[in-house]
């Protein structure tokens, strides 16, 4: 796999439990200060790695990430059977056999995500 690409999908992991650590201090919103707080240092450290693993990415990778990112969930989906699973729209089909090893990085021509192919 791209190094660039690890790269991102490491992001989004960090991204998403970044998102159930917020889901999770919203719950337990009633309960002690004390978890509260390390929740938010929790979030702190993510914020930093994300940060730091940001600054990482090629300067061309980077700027896209920071645009899909900003407006989406997820900056980084699945390809399925040719499928984006960001918007569902098929990816062109000569593209299938040159990236099934994600030895590039590719961006969906629809909704601009980055993709990565699963088989
Ligand atoms: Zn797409």
């Amino acid at each position: 796999m791209h190094p660039q690409l690890e790269l991102l999908l490491e992001m989004q992991d960090l991204r998403s439990q970044k998102q159930a650590l917020k889901e999770q201090a919203d719950e337990r919103e009633v309960e002690s200060d004390v978890f509260e707080v390390e929740i938010e240092e929790a979030l702190e450290e993510l914020d930093r790695k994300l940060e730091e693993l940001e600054d990482r990415l090629d300067p061309s990778v980077q700027s896209t990430y920071r645009r899909v990112s900003r407006s989406m969930d997820r900056a980084v989906v699945p390809v399925l059977n040719g499928v984006c699973y960001g918007c569902f729209i098929a990816v062109p089909r000569s593209w299938a056999s040159e990236a099934a090893e994600n030895e590039e990085v590719r961006t969906c021509e629809n909704c601009g995500r980055f993709l990565y192919y699963v088989d």
